[in-house]
């Protein structure tokens, strides 16, 4: 069990009230770490550390290309250590050893990804009318409070810490009070690599005092949350308090159209890994299935036929693909869906349950679970659930998949299974989500901008778009005219 302190102005430090947080693992039920309980006043001090380090402080300032190099040490580091972090992603959320070691990789890439961007950021000059010389350049936004939710802990950490450092952004970042580990263990690798105090701050504590803090005070120049849409919403309300630059990563009830010309095989894997990747806690889930009706039986068959493949257990045991659930409030509410389901009069075909033996007893275990002929206006096929459960509906045309894709408050992520690559893009195009897949479904790209339409967020992170986020627009326009104007 470790005892961590949260990082502020460089210091590490224990929370100005002297709580502290259990940490456990959601597998076990075993304590793992204790970390400090921030509240609003400890996120007021790292704020104030970060505008220090903005306003007064050498990064901003600093050469991009010294800015660039210091993620590439970041990068370097978390691959030094990549086994911890893949032991603490698995113990701290759940998650099955092989794609706690997909997060720790894409991590890396990342911070050198927007390292390399740093010396990427430029400007333009533009022939204004009367001859002056008009530059637009490109300068960081300022201090940024970061929001970050549990499913990801180090991926999400890391796409808003990457692009905003790089930028020249001074941040304070809050990890999920669920599984604040990975952040904290980053701060340290940070400070190793030699950031100046207060360019980078990490608090732990519940999002009602210390996140709102970070959406609500006056000193914050942006603020990016990574969250569910209810809170979203919260953030974006509370930044209206000083107009803040707002970029919202929220929730997604995300469409899977599986034609009846697809390649079956490959849509039947496809499907069971949009929908129960990391146990379905994904935002990008593939949770609605829409299957062609020509095929429909046959299809749902085979995905029943393979989820026993589906191994269950603590996320570092040899062979698993399934962990628990983030924690026990959260199991409650996926069992609560399936409740609904059922009462809806939905179908459940397999899961449902808690799976049974020894090995799961103290964990938040939830197998995974499939209704058939689900409704689209019932709640399993509207609301995020977060967990394993998929909703299946039929439909006979191309111009009914569509439809009921876009039936949906949310926009964030869509696939399409089809042999006819032409009908493919044709319904991608139509498709109302920002991230989307023909053939495949959930690789994603540190290249690639991610976020959704709609209810799904405001702006993207990753890429170009990822740097575009963390950057404000200034012109200058050069007079070059010695002699007075002469307008009065
Ligand atoms: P929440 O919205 O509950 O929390 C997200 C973060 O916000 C946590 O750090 C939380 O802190 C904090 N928070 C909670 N209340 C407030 C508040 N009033 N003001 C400021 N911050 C607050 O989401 P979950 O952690 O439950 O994560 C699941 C959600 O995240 C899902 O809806 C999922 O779709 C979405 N998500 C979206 C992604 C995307 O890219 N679009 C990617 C990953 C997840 P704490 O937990 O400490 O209370």
């Amino acid at each position: 069990m470790k005892e961590y302190k949260m990082l502020i102005g460089g210091e590490w430090v224990s929370a100005k009230s002297g709580q502290t947080r259990d940490v456990t693992d959601p597998a076990s039920g075993e304590l793992l770490a204790k970390v400090p309980e921030a509240n609003a006043d400890d996120a007021k001090l790292a704020i104030a550390a970060a505008r220090k380090a903005f306003d007064e402080g050498p990064w901003r300032s600093t050469p991009a290309l010294e800015r660039g190099k210091l993620l590439f040490k970041v990068s370097k580091a978390i691959m030094d250590n990549f086994d911890k972090f893949v032991e603490m992603e698995v113990r701290d959320c759940g998650k099955p050893r092989r794609e706690a070691e997909f997060d720790v990789g894409d991590a890396a890439n990342c911070f050198e990804y927007y390292g390399g961007l740093a010396t990427k950021i430029h400007g333009q000059t533009m022939n204004t009318p009367d001859g002056s010389v008009s530059l637009i350049v490109r300068e960081p936004i300022g201090v940024c409070g970061q929001i970050v939710p549990w499913n990801y802990p180090l991926l999400m950490s890391t796409w808003k810490l990457a692009p905003a450092l790089a930028a020249g952004n001074c941040v304070i970042l809050k990890p999920s009070e669920l599984t604040p580990m990975s952040a904290l263990e980053l701060g340290q690798i940070f400070m190793d690599a030699g950031f100046p105090p207060g360019v980078v701050n990490i608090i732990t504590g519940p999002g009602a005092g210390a996140g709102e803090e970070l959406a609500t005070n006056p000193k914050v120049d942006k603020v990016a949350f990574t969250g569910g849409t209810v809170t979203g919403k919260k953030v974006m309300q509370n930044a209206t308090n000083n107009i803040k630059n707002v970029t919202l990563e929220l929730g997604g009830k995300n469409p899977v159209i599986v034609f009846d010309d697809c390649n079956f095989d490959s849509a039947v894997d496809w499907t069971l890994f949009a929908a129960f990747a990391n146990q379905g806690e994904v935002c990008s889930a593939g949770s609605r299935l829409l299957v062609q009706k020509s095929i429909h039986r046959k299809f749902v068959d085979e995905l029943v036929k393979r989820v026993p493949r589906i191994k269950l257990g603590h996320g570092l045991n040899e062979g698993v693909v399934m962990g628990p659930l983030v924690s026990a409030a959260h199991r409650d509410k996926v069992e609560s869906y399936i409740k609904i389901g059922i009462d809806e009069g939905a179908k459940l075909l397999c899961g449902g349950k808690r799976p049974e033996g020894k090995e799961f007893e103290k964990g938040n275990f939830v197998e995974p679970t499939i209704f058939d002929d689900v409704k689209p206006s019932m709640r399993i096929a509207r609301e995020e659930i977060f967990g394993p459960v998929l909703s299946v509906i039929p439909f006979e045309t191309e111009e009914e998949a569509i439809a009921l894709a876009n039936d949906s408050e949310y926009g964030l992520a869509a696939g399409v299974f089809t042999s006819n690559i032409t009908r493919g893009h044709r319904v991608i195009g139509k498709i109302r989500a920002g991230i989307t897949w023909i053939n495949n479904y959930h690789p994603t790209y540190n290249e690639m901008p991610w976020g959704g339409y709609k209810q799904s967020g405001i702006g993207r992170e990753l890429g170009l778009f990822g740097i575009e986020a963390y950057l404000e627009t200034k012109q200058i326009n050069i007079w070059l005219d010695d002699n007075p104007v002469g307008w009065y």
